[in-house]
């Protein structure tokens, strides 16, 4: 029995173990997933200091002229006293002294000679940066589970931490297997196909984060199989693609049974890609796609994509998506859960107008993909849709909507 969609993303989500971890420098980390939460060891800002560059004062002197002789530049301690009728100069960054109330900008005030004349009203805390207003002394900036950014980077540097505590990289193995299929860089005969999956594979599970190794492809025999298999074992997963259907030479989920595969999940309830196959030999998932470019892409965006956010320990493993309206009508044939591949405008999913199971150009145009049941067979122009991303940054080749 065909597993459904969601419920072989449950599967994932709960029998994918998740790798050890390691210590790496915070420079190194982006991208990886904490696997322990993170506490402000001390308060952000530490000191109170001033946001502005103006006059350090108390706000019984406003609306009065006051003296200023004295100035603190950041980085400087703040054991200056502020004196009656006195404002001290201070720069942006600079330490407050305890007894200031606020901080007149220098733009707000009107100097003569060595006399400033206050504004008439002066808010307590003024443009002063109070300590712990950014990151309060023991509450946690980083949680376990959460992956790490340049602005993640930013707050571990903030405090001072040198490294960080991550999951393992994944190891990816590829190869696909077909006795037509050469590497991209061999000349062929016209009855013979590129391997266009593994490279494929291997950038985008390098892109997911992955250290990626592979094999070009294996041809249709079970020794051949068995022995790339034996020979990529270490590894964290093995991306198959190819030989799942029942085709007379479909052996590639025979040959990893032979070697010990404890299947998770025969066939997934999905068009295109039904034939998928995930288990694993002790501790190394396998995931056998179809050969079919398109169809092995959708699935390994789905549930391979879903399998590395579960390895890496990301408490992110579902997908989400954004919602979304049907840009023009798009009919469908119904009666099977199935994906389609389109563009998203920034307003609306735009279905591929050609998208077969076996092509190979399609999917560069793909921003993400809508999931549909077996009832529909027209998505109406605007209709609501949930589109799960697969490229998500946003640029366009126009400058327009960039102001709210
Ligand atoms: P299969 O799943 O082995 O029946 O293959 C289905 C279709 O996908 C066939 O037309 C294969 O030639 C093609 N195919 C299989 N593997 C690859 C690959 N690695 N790259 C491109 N096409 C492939
Ligand atoms: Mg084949």
């Amino acid at each position: 029995m065909a597993v459904s969609i969601l419920d072989t993303l449950d599967i994932i989500a709960t029998q994918i173990p998740t790798l050890s971890t390691e210590i790496i420098p915070i420079e190194e980390s982006v991208g990886r997933i904490v696997t322990q939460d993170y506490l402000a060891s001390f308060d952000l800002p530490r000191f109170d200091n001033s946001a502005m560059d103006g006059y350090a004062v108390k706000r019984a002197d406003a609306g009065k002229e006051v003296s200023c002789q004295e100035v603190i530049y950041a980085g400087d301690t703040a054991n200056i006293e502020l004196k009656k009728g006195m404002a001290i100069k201070i720069m942006t960054g600079a330490p407050v002294p305890q007894e200031i109330d606020a901080i007149v900008p220098i733009e707000n005030v009107t100097q003569t000679g060595e006399k400033i004349q206050l504004p008439d009203e002066i808010q307590a805390n003024a443009f002063i940066r109070i300590a712990g207003e950014d990151i309060k002394a023991g509450t946690v900036y980083l949680h376990q589970g959460e992956s790490i950014n340049a602005y993640t980077i930013a707050s571990l540097a903030s405090q001072g931490v040198t490294h960080v505590s991550v999951t393992k990289k994944i190891k990816v193995a590829v190869f696909g297997t077909g006795d037509e299929l050469r590497p991209h860089f061999e000349k062929i005969e016209a009855h013979q196909l590129y391997n266009s999956n593994s490279p494929m594979f291997l950038a985008r599970s390098k892109e997911l984060g992955c250290d990626v190794s592979f094999i070009h492809s294996v041809a249709d025999n079970i020794d051949a199989l068995e022995s790339a298999i034996a020979s990529t074992l270490g590894v964290d997963i093995i991306i198959t693609s190819g030989g799942v259907s029942v085709g007379d030479k479909d052996f590639t989920t025979q040959a990893f049974s032979n070697l010990g595969m404890e299947i998770l999940i025969n066939k997934i309830d999905i068009k295109p890609g039904r034939p998928t196959v995930i288990g694993h030999i002790g501790k190394t998932i396998v995931v056998n796609l179809p050969g079919n470019p398109l169809a092995a892409m959708v699935n390994y965006e789905l549930f391979v994509r879903a399998i590395i956010r579960k390895l890496s320990g990301n408490k992110q493993k579902y997908h989400h998506s954004i919602q979304t309206v049907m840009e023009a009508d798009y009919k469908v044939r119904g009666g099977k859960y199935a994906v389609i591949l389109g563009k998203y405008t920034g307003r609306s999913f735009s279905a591929l107008s050609t998208q077969m199971p076996g092509m190979v150009s399609p999917m560069q145009e793909a921003d993400g993909c809508i999931l549909i049941t077996p009832e529909t067979t027209l998505l109406s122009r605007g209709q609501a849709v949930n589109m799960i991303a697969i490229r998500w940054e946003m640029y366009s080749d126009k400058k327009e909507g960039l102001l709210s």
